[in-house]
């Protein structure tokens, strides 16, 4: 039994501290080969201390000097900039990439990782949102697995074994329905970033936690499902389930339906993703129905949630679209972050970009490049263009 050199690309992020928690816990199965941050250095150095990477890798250039000199002690290599992670995933000790960046920024490194023929643990879902043809073409060719983290796919996934020759006629996704479920555009339109950022069930990252409460990150997951699964727009359905703890279902052609159940935890998919097919045992906390005597479903307004509307419009016409409804969401969802627009307007600006940007049908991976710099480019120059009352 060798043990797996993991490289985690967004280490010091929600998805990159619980990874390492699955290695500090499986040290004997799992190595932290390489590790890398945006921005934040202190916490970079603290998990290198603990975890004495081959590779520690901050992106920011500014911090460089800072991580260098204080693991200056330690057999790690300390490099810095976006390029040093492309460069570095290839290294050929590297069993694992999982990537736990957030936004556009994980395509690249993970196409150089499946390039260099590394099985992918796959949580940023951005990824295959952008260019979700090329890479699983990719995978493909390198013969390289791409096993899902987010906790819906990690259903799919695990519902999916044993299953090889049985088609899929439909996977349902569920949703919490985040912060603002049942709530009306009126309601919405007066959300403060605050609200937005407290999800009822999950402890994230703030872009997929305000992703969450647009239900965009639904819309992206339904996205992400069809590259993982191989499926149309119009077998996935998208499900409200408060409770989160049917993780998603897997519909085969007899009608039959399995589930994937458990407490929410990013603990489990993480592990999972890294010891397919193999389960190894844990004392996470035990799901107990007596807990959870109601568990509910119901349709997702997509009235009020247009952004999963747009999505699903998105993943019908195919080409750059998805690829632009990411950039112009990334954008607006910034946009929120820092107060300069409403809630509601990151909608107007997904849709304004979808309708101004050119569409490509059959895109290279330099033309998503170029369409995820278009998007951004416009959807800022619309943020700074809205009239004041729009801003909040
Ligand atoms: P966080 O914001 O908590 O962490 C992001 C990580 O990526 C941090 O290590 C951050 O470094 C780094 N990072 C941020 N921007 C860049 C960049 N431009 N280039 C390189 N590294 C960057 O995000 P999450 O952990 O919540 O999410 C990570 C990914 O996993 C996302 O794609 C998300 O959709 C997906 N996911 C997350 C889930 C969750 O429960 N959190 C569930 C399912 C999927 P620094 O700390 O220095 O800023
Ligand atoms: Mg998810």
């Amino acid at each position: 039994n060798q043990v797996k050199n993991i490289a985690i690309l967004g280490s010091t992020g929600s998805i990159g501290t619980q990874t390492l928690d699955v290695i500090r816990w499986n040290s004997n199965l799992f190595r932290a080969f390489l590790l890398t941050a945006h921005s934040n250095a202190d916490l970079l150095i603290s998990q290198a201390i603990e975890f004495v990477p081959e590779y520690a890798i901050i992106c920011d250039q500014s911090k460089y000097q800072e991580v260098k000199q204080a693991l200056a002690h330690l057999p790690i290599q300390v490099l810095a900039g976006h390029q040093a992670i492309i460069d570095t995933v290839t290294h050929p000790e590297i069993t694992v990439v999982l990537t736990a960046m957030v936004g556009f920024a994980g395509l690249e490194p993970t196409i150089a990782a499946i390039k260099a023929g590394k099985d992918i643990a796959l949580a940023n879902k951005e990824t295959l949102v952008v260019a979700g043809d090329i890479v699983t073409a990719l995978a493909k060719q390198h013969e390289v697995k791409i096993s899902p983290v987010d906790s819906e796919h990690s259903a799919i996934f695990q519902c999916l074994v044993g299953e090889d020759n049985n088609p899929i006629e439909k996977l349902i996704i569920t949703a919490s329905g985040g912060p603002f479920r049942g709530r009306s555009l009126d309601f919405l339109a007066n959300v403060t970033r605050e609200d937005a950022l407290k999800h009822p069930n999950w402890v994230m990252g703030a872009k997929i936690t305000i992703d969450s409460a647009s239900l965009m990150n639904k819309g992206l997951e339904v996205i992400e499902a069809k590259w993982l699964f191989d499926v149309e727009a119009d077998q996935i359905e998208v499900i409200v389930h408060p409770q989160s703890i049917v993780h998603s279902l897997l519909q085969f052609r007899d009608g039959s339906i399995k589930a994937q159940l458990g407490l929410p935890d990013m603990k489990l998919p993480i592990q999972y993703a890294l010891t397919y097919p193999e389960r190894i045992p844990t004392n996470f906390k035990r799901f107990s129905f007596t807990d959870y005597p109601n568990l509910t479903f119901e349709k997702p307004d997509l009235e009020t949630f247009r952004n999963l509307s747009l999505a699903y419009t998105a993943l019908k016409q195919g080409g750059n679209m998805p690829c632009i409804i990411n950039a112009a969401n990334e954008i607006a969802v910034a946009g929120f972050l820092d107060r300069k627009i409403g809630f509601l307007t990151m909608s107007s600006i997904i849709e304004e970009c979808m309708q101004k940007i050119n569409f490509i049908a059959n895109p290279t991976l330099t033309d998503y490049l170029n369409t995820d710099k278009e998007t951004r480019i416009f959807a800022q120059n619309y943020i700074q263009q809205l009239p004041s009352k729009a801003l909040q």
